[in-house]
């Protein structure tokens, strides 16, 4: 059957997808995975913090890009999440660990939901002990939070 389309749907447009490794330090702000799409909105690039294990850094990365591809089609702003999130880091009380997306009122709580869904899924296949890939993510959001007291800091 024929769809009728319009040329300029974005539907209808190509999307390349990076996802680099990077050291955490460089990540725009406190997050261990970041995603960014570019203007015109056809490059995804996510940035994964490095882990100790291949493994927990490709679960961060299919994260992002489940969340960003969710986001995307639901015509959620990248801005609105960055703001967010940083908001969020700004008001985290000391020792709380939870991620930003798990808030109910986060604009992308639905997509992280369902991302995280499906990195948990991809956890149990691939052998990765959650307890302790979750340890090795809060531990370096806690070396950034000791290294220069403030946690959005870059
Ligand atoms: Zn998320």
């Amino acid at each position: 059957m024929a769809r009728a389309r319009s040329s300029e749907s974005t539907s209808s447009r190509h999307m390349d997808v990076s996802i680099e490794v990077v050291d955490h330090n460089s990540q725009n702000y406190e997050t261990v995975g970041d995603w960014i799409f570019s203007a015109d909105g056809h490059r995804l690039q996510i940035k994964v913090s490095r882990l100790s294990d291949w493994r927990h850094e490709a679960l961060v990365g299919i994260h992002e890009l489940i969340e960003a591809v969710l986001c995307k089609e639901a015509g959620i702003d990248q801005e609105l999440v960055n703001v967010f999130d940083r908001a969020f880091e700004e008001m985290r009380p000391l020792g709380n660990q939870d991620e930003p997306g798990h808030d109910p009122g986060a604009p992308y709580h639905r997509q992280h939901r369902i991302a995280d869904a499906i990195e948990r899924l991809l956890a149990t296949e691939l052998g990765v002990d959650w307890g302790k890939y979750d340890l090795e993510v809060a531990s370096l959001a806690q070396d950034r939070e000791e290294g220069d007291g403030a946690l959005t800091r870059k």
